[in-house]
């Protein structure tokens, strides 16, 4: 990382990315309000720090060993300016703004019919994104892979009627990626892209998802280790996208404990990521929980530990789901949810211990 003087110009600072180019580096420059910060994205040590922190207009130069310093809060520009975390702005909503942002939705786009009308419950019930799978990740060959595993088509109308949903409902979208082939179609019609927790470790599919510009809704792997999560986000920003919106989902339960839930919900991971990044931080307690009686107690306690949102898979019949359908809450619970996360998040905001 190379801290420029608050007084350097604009040539030494095309100076100091010529020269880390030279050495086979790519250079993000960020432009604070008080100085600029090059972040160097490659291998690091091909660079003679000392050598260019001699060099007209370098502050300081030096090995950074986060292996996620583009999105690092103490390394990143943000730090300087003492914000808290990044707003990541789809249409009007922010995200990790001064309010909670809610995304619900069903877990798969089964028919217009089905995504319309739970499209208006979601929005009726306050939500601000609505999502849908059109290529579901699924542990069985033999499941609904989703419409988009039928062929172009069906994946076209699925992701269209995700458009005219959201668009009807005054709602932003979201939808998943599975693969490479499917990013470029899924951008010419969802506001974000997720990438799923399956989905992770996919270097290849975070570059090309990065570089369509999209938001992108990173999903933790059940797996991975809170550096591992934030290393595999430095991949999206490392194209020059920070618009990442992290998204806790729960870990592998232990012991018994998965007799009765899917996975374990990380909760402490949300002020943990916090400290680390500035990227906003969302949960998603239907993934986690896998059960409608434990979603409205893990929404709440997600939005207590300071989550910016929640991601939650909702359908006006649960039993109907033909995917996830233990996990779907009802329109009406949903609604409940929203509400009391909103009361439980003015009142964690309110507090002035924990924030530190
Ligand atoms: C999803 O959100 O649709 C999903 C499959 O979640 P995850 O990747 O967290 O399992
Ligand atoms: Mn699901």
């Amino acid at each position: 990382m190379i801290i420029m003087k608050t007084n350097a110009t604009s040539e030494q600072v095309a100076k100091i990315v010529e020269e880390v180019r030279r050495y086979g580096l790519r250079a993000d420059v960020s432009k604070g309000r008080y100085r600029t910060i090059i972040g160097l994205v490659g291998d690091e040590h091909k660079i003679p720090f000392d050598n260019l922190s001699v060099l007209p207009g370098v502050k300081e130069a030096a090995m950074v060993e986060v292996p996620y310093k583009l999105i690092s809060k103490e390394y990143s520009r943000f730090a300087e300016e003492g914000t808290e975390h990044t707003i990541v702005k789809v249409k009007d909503i922010e995200i990790g703004g001064d309010k909670p942002v809610f995304i619900a939705g069903p877990c798969a786009v089964e028919s217009h019919q089905q995504l319309l009308r739970i499209a208006q419950d979601a929005s009726e019930a306050g939500a601000h994104i609505l999502r849908g799978g059109v290529f579901k990740p699924r542990s069985s060959v033999h499941s609904f892979q989703g419409l988009g595993a039928l062929g172009e088509k069906e994946a076209r109308d699925a992701l269209a009627w995700l458009r005219e949903a959201g668009e009807r409902f005054n709602l932003a979208t979201v939808t998943e990626v599975r693969g490479e082939s499917q990013v470029e179609l899924a951008a010419e019609y969802a506001d974000i892209l997720q990438i799923g927790s399956r989905n992770m470790y996919n270097q290849d599919l975070l570059a090309k998802a990065a570089r369509t510009g999209k938001p992108i809704l990173f999903k933790r792997h059940f797996g991975a280790s809170i550096e591992e999560f934030l290393s595999f986000a430095e991949y999206i920003a490392a194209e020059g996208n920070k618009d990442i919106i992290l998204c806790e989902r729960g870990v592998l339960p232990t012991g018994k404990g998965k007799n009765y839930i899917r996975y374990t919900l990380d909760l402490a991971a949300v002020p943990v990521l916090q400290k680390e990044t500035y990227l906003p931080v969302i949960v998603d307690p239907s993934h986690a929980a896998g059960r409608r009686d434990l979603i409205f107690n893990m929404s709440c306690a997600a939005i207590a530990v300071g989550a910016s949102g929640l991601m939650i898979e909702m359908h006006y019949n649960p039993t109907e789901a033909i995917v996830d359908a233990k996990q779907a809450v009802t329109p009406d619970e949903l609604k409940q949810i929203i509400y009391t996360c909103k009361e439980i998040d003015k009142l964690i905001k309110s507090a002035s211990y924990g924030k530190d």
